[in-house]
């Protein structure tokens, strides 16, 4: 069984992020920006066409560095699973790709997340804290440049995620994640959504650089974030979360 939608190879992705600088109040470029703090978002994943990933966040900030969303523990989201309840993750890819399946809501269960969606780069960068909320480590999630979009009072980002992670400890050393898992996928280039996996090394590898310069975005900047207190975490995901991509 072939999945309808199986990413397009030739179909060419941006070749820059699409979260527009805010400019001065009243407006901006692009899709609604600037985004305003306390703002929800939804996150969301895609294959190429097809809906995999969404989370519920707020707005934090939108500036020249970007735009930073916390998506923290206990909001709703929705994940593409099996008919039988599996993941992606929970079988080889190969058995992967001969599921039906079906976005199924629930919690997430994770920990709190604080994500910098840069002006530029296909990439965004975590920040995690334990839960004595002291700041524990860096994240780089290699994805397509992502693209905010802003339909009938919602506002949404969309990317691609590439698989292939860093993390990075305080201290500034890193390891690669999820190897494994991009070569498995890349032997299956009729349905796996990471055309160029050289590129997506490669925007590692120039984040790497950042790392071990101590340069922003890991030079300690929010390492010390607090979400605003009066941030109400959705209870369920706002109509228009599964609207088409942007
Ligand atoms: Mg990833």
């Amino acid at each position: 069984m072939t999945k309808p939608d199986s990413p397009a190879r030739d179909e060419p992705g941006p070749v820059s992020s699409s979260v527009p600088v805010p400019t001065s109040a009243g407006g901006g470029p692009g899709a609604g920006a600037p985004y305003t703090p306390g703002e929800i978002v939804v996150h969301r994943s895609f294959t190429t066409k097809r809906l995999v990933f969404v989370r519920t966040g707020h707005v934090i900030d939108h500036d020249e560095r970007g735009l930073r969303l916390w998506i923290p523990h206990g909001c709703p989201m929705a994940v593409e699973l099996s008919a039988d309840g599996r993941g992606l993750r929970d079988m080889p890819f190969a058995e992967w790709v001969r599921q039906p399946t079906v976005m199924t809501t629930s919690i997430w269960r994770g920990p709190n997340i604080f994500m910098l969606i840069p002006t530029r780069g296909a990439h965004s960068v975590w920040w995690f804290w334990d839960w004595q909320g002291r700041f524990v480590r860096w994240y780089i999630n290699l994805e397509e440049p992502a693209v905010a979009w802003r339909r009938d009072g919602l506002v949404g980002v969309d990317t691609t995620d590439h698989d292939l992670d860093v993390w990075v400890t305080p201290a500034r050393t890193w390891e690669w994640k999820d190897e494994h898992e991009l070569a498995e996928r890349l032997a299956f280039p009729e349905h796996y959504w990471v055309s160029d996996p050289d590129a997506v090394r490669a925007e590692g590898e120039r984040l790497l650089r950042l790392v071990e310069s101590g340069a922003f975005p890991f030079d300690g900047t929010w390492t010390d974030f607090q979400p605003d207190p009066s941030w109400q975490t959705p209870t369920s995901l706002p109509p228009g979360w599964d609207r088409p991509r942007a």
